[in-house]
């Protein structure tokens, strides 16, 4: 299977790269984001015979259908048990809503899925040259600590996080600076834009270049896209009752940058039989906007309580339009959208605690209230079976959570056993001559 940019609107031949290239690159060099030149779509008798393996054997059989020119069929194997290795569990929150908990992976939040899987990727690539890579990746948040704990031990990997001081919550902090080992991360007295800048200055500079092979691990490489397919895949045949496997599911998703939303598009692409999906943002509602009709508009970023989700001109929308044959009218036919307020929000994570005595995230919480959005205005029948992934652990973000419900949430060990940890950080300027020295000195 081959990879093009979503900016080439013809595979002609010479413009598509291989998978392992298209990780690599990252970004295409036109500017655009790569997919699949063509989406596998499988006999309908592949999804029967799937629907009831163990969650690695099904994402083999699915991975190998982009990726089997490439990986052997073992190692693909071996690269999803290593790194699907958490359970993914379905919570019921009322007759038809369900709650799909992508948040147990050892970060707390579904971004473990792609960066575990891309770890893993690049772990098999380095095995094959003699040389060691070095990933640079700038962060907020939940990329950089996902990263850290994806290529923690992974031999032949070395990870720099450029992270903004004072600009991360105290428990993203601790995960990515308690590592040690081949995880270095800096602490760049500026915001995320300057580490922005810093990383994409090394990544274009030669001297660094000479000096070492340096790659990025951001959100939009495919390696982190297509392992996102798999969730979806999963809930849709242990999500609903036996005597219900035909029933339609429609995904809910909470979204920001869109990879998550995108990732299940692709699945549907496939030809996953019976879903829909809505994409559910909060105030940052530039997609919900242009799919009830207004021209696309990216916005400044207003910062919310759901902070994951706070991006005004999301990237993978243009992996959205390609796979809607970049029309219009095609994927407003196909896509629902709605969007939360902060207090729509917060009265969200109180209702469903009141019914359930369930703490959820403020993004979970924005995906359940546009669901309900839909089903009170008719868009969706009442006992349509929803599912809402739930993105992140309520634990990564006590204080907000616990406003809303008005109690405590129990703090799980391995949390509590990472907070105890002692930070270890290198503080740097925003200056591009201090990051090339540091580089340079062979101190990662
Ligand atoms: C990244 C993130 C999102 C948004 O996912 P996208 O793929 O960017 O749309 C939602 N919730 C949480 C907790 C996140 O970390």
């Amino acid at each position: 299977m081959k990879f093009i940019s979503t900016r080439q609107k013809n595979p002609i031949d010479g413009k598509t790269v291989s998978f392992l290239e298209a990780v690599k690159q990252g970004l295409a060099p036109d500017g655009g984001l790569y997919m699949p030149v063509q989406i596998p779509k499988p006999d309908p008798s592949f999804w029967t015979d799937i629907a009831r393996l163990p969650f690695t054997e099904m994402a083999t059989r699915v991975l190998s259908l982009y990726l089997k020119d490439e990986l052997s069929e073992e190692s693909i194997h071996e690269i999803s048990q290593d790194a699907f290795s958490f359970p993914v569990t379905i919570q019921p929150i009322d007759a038809s809503t369900r709650l799909l908990e992508l948040f147990h992976g050892p970060t707390l939040a579904f971004k473990d899925f792609g960066a575990r899987f891309m770890a893993r990727v690049y772990a098999h690539m380095v095995k094959k040259s003699d040389r060691e890579l070095t990933i640079l990746a700038a962060t907020s948040g939940d990329t950089g600590s996902a990263v850290a704990h994806g290529f923690y031990r992974v031999p032949g990997v070395n990870v720099i996080l450029l992270y903004p001081s004072g600009g991360v919550s105290p428990l993203q902090e601790k995960q990515m600076t308690t590592l040690g080992e081949n995880i270095t991360a800096l602490e760049i007295d500026g915001v995320f834009d300057d580490c922005q800048r810093l990383v994409k200055w090394a990544l274009t500079n030669q001297t660094v270049q000479t000096h070492l092979q340096l790659s990025s691990a951001n959100s939009i490489n495919i390696a982190r896209l297509l392992p996102q397919s798999l969730y979806y895949i999963h809930a849709r045949s242990n999500g609903v009752e036996e005597d219900s496997r035909q029933q339609d599911v429609t995904f809910c998703v909470p979204s920001g940058n869109f990879g998550n939303l995108t990732a299940g598009l692709l699945a549907q692409a496939m030809g996953l039989p019976g879903v829909s999906f809505i994409a559910a943002t909060n105030s940052n509602h530039t997609v919900p906007d242009y799919l009830s009709g207004a021209v696309f508009q990216p916005r400044k970023t207003i910062s919310t309580i759901s902070n994951a989700m706070d991006v005004g001109n999301p990237s993978n929308f243009e992996r959205m339009m390609h796979l809607f044959g970049h029309s219009d009218q095609q994927i407003r036919n196909e896509l629902k959208g709605g969007w939360a307020t902060d207090e729509e929000t917060l009265q969200t994570m109180e209702k469903v605690y009141r019914e359930n005595n369930e703490h959820i995230c403020p993004h979970t919480a924005v995906g359940v209230h546009v669901a309900d959005q839909h089903r009170r205005s008719g868009a969706l029948r009442e006992d349509q079976m929803v599912i809402v992934p739930a993105t992140a652990h309520p634990v990564k973000f006590t204080d907000v959570v616990q406003k809303a419900t008005g109690a405590t949430i129990p703090i799980p060990t391995r949390v509590q056993d990472c907070m105890n940890k002692k930070k270890s950080s290198i503080n740097m300027s925003t200056r591009e001559h201090d990051l090339q020295d540091f580089l340079l000195s062979g101190r990662a």
